[in-house]
This record gives C-alpha cells, structure tokens and sequence, in this order.
C-alpha cells in the first residue's frame, strides 16, 4: 500500500516562543533547531523575522546551520515583512515563507478594518512578493476556524493563483470541535485538490488541539503545525509527539499514512526544550511526561512484568527514552565518552563549548558520585545560555538571615577586572540579585523565578532557571544557573540572564508587532 506523508511543521521556536513569556538567546535557539533537524521535522519555522533584530539574526543562523529542514519564516501580509522573511532565510537550503492575513469577518471588521476585498488584495500582494524570494509559500487563513467557507475558497483561489503552494487554516482561537474542524478540511481539501497542500494549525485552549489534528489528518490535511511539549500561545499548540506517535501507535486506523520523524529523538527534543526554556511539561503529560510510563498501580504493574504489551501500548524505547537515568557518566569517564554522550543527548557543540563543558563536567564529578543525562543537559544548557561572558561570578557570601537583615556580597568579573559590593534586600536571593544589580548598573526585574532538582538525590544538582526584564520595552530574557548550592545557582542564573540580554542588546526591540499580529 502506497504510504503517503503527513508533514510536519514544527512551530516551538516561533509560537512556541511566544510561551515563554521570554526570549532564547540565539545560541539556544540555533540548538533547538538543530534537534528538530535531527527528529526529523520537515519544516522549521525558525522566528518572525520582522518581530525584532534579535528574531531575525536568529533565522538567519538556523538558515545557515540546518540544512535536512526546510526553514521558515513568519510574515505578516506587507512588503516589510515579506522582505524581512525573505532576507532572514535567503542561505537556507530549502526555505519557506509563512504570510498570512486575517480571514474571519469579526476579525477583518474590527482588527484590519478592512473590506473583504481589500484583504484578498493584500494576501495577493504578498503572496506575490513573497515568491519573489522562493519557491515555496504558505499562506496562513488567520482565525479559518471562524471564517465564512465561501470566502475562504475565495481568498484561496486567489493567492494559490498568486503562487502558495499551502494553505493553513489556524483555528487560532482554539475554538473549534473536532467535527467542525474535519468538515472545514474536508470541504477545502476536496476544493483545492492538485492545486495545494492544505495545513493545520490547532490552539489547545479547549484541550482539543491534537484531536483537531488528527481529525484533520483523516479529512485531508496533509501538513500539521505543531510544538514540542506543546508549547504555544496561551493553552498552547498540538503537541508534536502526541500527534506523531497517534499516528504511528493506531497505524490500523492510520495506516496509509507516515511521517518523517524519527521517534526515538522526541525524548530528547522535549528534555532540551524544556531545560532551555525552563517550562516543563506536567508529569501526566502524554508521551513526554515524567509519569508518562511509570505504572504506579500494582496490578499494572504485575501485568507489565508479565508482558509489557498488556498495559504499555508505546514502548519507552520508541520516543528514545531507553536509555535514560541510568547511571551514565562518572569521574573517570573519559572526553570521548562524555562527547559522544553529549552527541546520543542532541548537542552538537564546538570545539571550545565542548572543552569547557568537559571541565564543568569534571568539576562536577569530583563532587557528585552520580552523573545522570538530565544533569548533563542541564549543564550544557546552563553553559549556553551564559555564552560570551560579559559577567562572571567570582564568589558569593550569604550572612545569617534566620533573625536580622539578609545580605550578601557579591564579587563579579567584568572585563578582567573584579568588582565586589555587597546588599541587603527582602530576602537572601532579592539581596543577591539587588547586588548583582549594583555592580552592573543593569537594573533588573525579576519576573519568574523557579528551582529545580535536576536528578534524584541528596546531592542533586539545583537548576536554576530565571526570567528577568532589563528594560520595559523588551521582552524578559531567560536566565540558567547550575550549581549543587541553589544560592550559588540563583547568582549564576541571573548573571546568565543579565549576559544573554547583553549579548542581544538593541536587538530585542519588537518593532510593531504584537501577539494579537500572528496566527
Ligand atoms: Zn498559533
């Protein structure tokens, strides 16, 4: 039987993004991608290239860098952005422009304030323009989940004649049932059949982004837009993984079709996400959660040593995580074992990140016994985010605080040169990071704050993951401190915030548009 692809556009680094509520350094990004190369993604969408600076030098590195994937950018329907996209991903092997324009009447009346006509013309334009700079186009039906279907074919007709090569329809409200969701792709499917590839794009605010998928799958859609640990706006998108093992576990019922993902790397793609972007999934978070796999209850648990097929129906090694929380490395593990772990677990480092990994890794060792793969990504990714260094911590003192005033003194390296102050605040880490604050000159607010226990433990390893705003006008940036002692770890993370947002100054600035601007 002829097997047909269902494609898979990974959207984590453009609406997955905008999660966060905070930006990735580009270093951070650039290793996303490489890992959604690596899982086998067909498309990237790599950033919003017009969005700001930042966005832009980002695309344009993965353009560089990934070269099995098709890179994306997203582009509102006007020549500023069009170009942008263009520009940002012009070295990319294979590349895409994303346009879209809203469709529905609520939103052409009240948000564009246009007239159906003048929207048609505008998705045209861009469409046009946009094929100016590649081949290959999408055009996007901003909120087609709400959208009148005679109008829908029509806008369709249009800009398939301009040259898009795909069609989404975004229920970018998260409204639709899956029923509703089948027919619309049916309909359109059925109508554009030859001419295009109709997409998906699926919000969870009802729970119903992956059923949506699916659903869509069943009724045509031949591309589905979707996120790692499914991260996105609000509820977020369809996550990635449980729409791809969907259709691999009940390949009876979706046996014509396949994807191009390796689904032993979705493990390790959503253990990278979340470490980087400090958003982890819920532990009874299908396929990737913590619990996803452990059978708590006896009786399962007698069944699974029986035969593991009575209650298992994915098995751990089909998403890659066979492997994982053995005991992996240790003190006497050697740089080529720890490079070619470095390389199972995704990262592919240079010559210097790599060097400096090793020696943290063996700093490590000397004072933790067990070295598991959570604690190596997170070192990596703590390393990443805190690269160049502008701030570096020296050393760090805490006084008393059970009765009297917190304080701390802070040394940090600047330019080769040390400075040390020393604070008090509301509490042990507002001292610290009112010092931090002192010496820099850099003022930031602390907007999320978060600790975690890497492995398991007494001696487990703190990681630290902050979201700090320096400026209003900018978005936070994420911050990731590592260090068996969580104040130690605290300082680190904000100086990591505070060197990232250095190394992206100027470059953060979003220039017109707002999340109310995508799809
Ligand atoms: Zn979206």
């Amino acid at each position: 039987m002829s097997q047909e692809i269902i494609k898979i556009f990974d959207t984590t680094l453009r609406d997955g993004e905008q999660s966060p509520g905070a930006s990735m350094n580009t270093e951070e990004k650039i290793q996303i991608a490489v890992q959604l190369e690596r899982l086998g993604v067909d498309i990237i969408e790599a950033g919003f290239a017009a969005a700001s600076p930042g966005d832009f030098d980002a695309i344009s590195k993965i353009a560089q860098r990934v070269s099995n994937s098709t890179v994306c950018s997203l582009a509102r329907a006007i020549d500023s952005d069009v170009k942008a996209a263009g520009e940002a991903i012009e070295q990319a092997k294979m590349k895409r422009i994303h346009t879209f324009i809203a469709t529905s009447s609520i939103h052409m009346e009240h948000k564009l304030k246009m007239t159906p006509d003048e929207v048609i013309r505008r998705a045209v334009r861009a469409v046009e323009y946009a094929r100016t700079f590649v081949e290959d186009v999408e055009f996007s039906c901003e909120d087609a989940g709400r959208s009148d279907m005679v109008f829908l074919k029509e806008i369709t007709d249009a800009v398939i004649e301009a040259g898009a090569g795909t069609i989404n329809l975004p229920d970018t409200v998260g409204f639709r049932l899956p029923q509703e969701i089948g027919a619309m792709v049916k309909e359109m499917s059925d109508y554009t059949k030859g001419r295009a590839i109709i997409s998906v794009h699926n919000h969870n605010d009802l729970g119903l982004a992956v059923a949506n998928s699916l659903e869509s799958i069943s009724s045509g859609a031949r591309q589905v837009e979707c996120t790692i640990n499914g991260l996105g706006e609000r509820a977020g998108n369809a996550a990635l993984e449980e729409i791809v093992m969907a259709l691999k576990v009940r390949s009876d019922v979706f046996g014509g079709f396949e994807t191009n993902i390796n689904t032993k790397e979705i493990y390790p793609s959503s253990r990278l996400i979340a470490n980087i972007t400090g958003i982890e999934p819920q532990p009874n978070k299908a396929i990737v959660g913590k619990n996803a796999f452990a059978h708590e209850s006896g009786i399962h648990q007698d069944g699974v040593l029986k035969n593991k097929t009575t209650y298992e129906i994915i098995r751990p090694e089909d998403i890659g995580l066979d492997m994982e929380d053995t005991l992996v490395l240790g003190k006497h593990s050697g740089r080529a074992a720890f490079k070619d772990k470095l390389s199972k677990l995704g990262f592919t480092l240079e010559e210097v990140e790599l060097n400096n990994a090793f020696d943290r890794f063996k700093e490590l060792a000397d004072k933790k016994k067990e070295i598991y793969d959570d604690d190596i990504r997170a070192l990596v990714t703590s390393q990443m985010a805190n690269v160049p260094k502008a701030y570096e911590l020296v050393s760090l003192q805490l006084m008393d605080c059970s009765n009297g005033v917190p304080s701390a003194a802070v040394t940090i390296r600047h330019k080769s040169e040390e400075f040390t102050d020393a604070g008090i605040g509301d509490g042990t880490i507002d001292a610290v990071f009112k010092t931090i604050d002192r010496i820099s000159g850099y003022q930031g607010t602390l907007m999320e704050y978060k600790v975690k226990s890497v492995s398991k433990g007494k001696d487990a390893l703190a990681n630290v993951t902050v979201k700090v705003n320096f400026n209003d006008d900018e978005p936070a940036i994420i911050g990731h401190g590592l260090s068996l002692d969580t104040m130690l770890a605290s300082a680190r993370a904000y100086i990591g915030a505070l060197n990232s947002y250095l190394s992206m100054e100027g470059m953060l600035k979003i220039r017109d548009v707002d999340s109310s601007d995508t799809i």
